[in-house]
């Protein structure tokens, strides 16, 4: 597994290579946006950590321009505590999770593994999180053996997350892929419809497996985490 870390700050950049490559994982450190993109352009990393003020190019460019290259690596955004407005526009324009700066090394070990075990994108057959199965052809949901009945639109919902498992969504996202809304829509019926969902998939004390990742968006993930 080959990480690419893109960070500017020596002293981060120095412990990210050191504790990374101590978990076992090869690391290429960029310092600045221009080399990062040089690197993600070069190689096909398994993840990319990504700093947002860079020099040169800031880690939003280097996303967008990545991304409109088709490069496909899961990518982890290291953003400011306040910067809400970069996370929201990091997940818009392609960013996979995002980690706040400080941040616990041990949390940026679990953000990358969950990043890695995120199967690659498929286009039919069974989706599953945990004990909730979709099988996308069928048009069939079952959770604990449990058929759940959907609308239409539930099931797009649904399924959109279940391709992204451990993935947080932006409202905007969830709009553009499962509405076709323009971007000036109003964003609160994706809470709606995220409402209509939990009551239809949790009952009993199911635990939850839709999370509200605050000012953000939403998860589909079987671990319990604090946002
Ligand atoms: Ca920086």
């Amino acid at each position: 597994m080959r990480i690419l870390v893109v960070e500017d700050e020596a002293g981060v950049a120095g412990f990210l290579e050191q504790g990374l490559k101590e978990s076992g994982y090869a690391v290429d450190v960029a310092r600045d946006g221009a080399d990062g993109l040089e690197y993600a352009l070069a190689y096909e990393y398994d993840v990319i950590v990504l700093d947002i003020m860079l020099p040169k190019m800031n880690g939003l460019e280097l996303l967008r321009e990545v991304r409109s290259r088709r490069v496909k690596s899961p990518v982890l955004l290291l953003t400011a505590r306040d910067g809400v407005d970069d996370r929201v526009r990091g997940l818009d324009v392609g960013a996979d999770d995002y980690l706040v700066k400080p941040f616990a090394f041990p949390e940026l070990l679990a953000r990358i593994r969950a990043l890695l075990r995120r199967p690659p994108l498929q286009t039919g057959g069974t989706l599953q999180m945990g004990d909730l199965e979709m099988d996308a052809a069928k048009r069939e949901v079952r959770r604990g053996g449990r058929l759940i009945e959907l609308s239409p639109r539930e099931f797009a919902l649904l399924e959109l997350l279940l391709r992204h498992p451990n993935q947080v969504l932006s409202r905007t996202q969830i709009l553009e892929r499962v509405w076709n809304f323009d971007y000036y829509s109003d964003t609160n019926v994706v809470d709606v419809y995220i409402g209509y969902l939990r009551r239809k998939l949790d009952r009993g004390g199911d635990p939850p497996l839709i999370h509200t990742v605050r000012g953000v968006g939403f998860r589909l993930s079987g671990d319990v985490r604090d946002e």
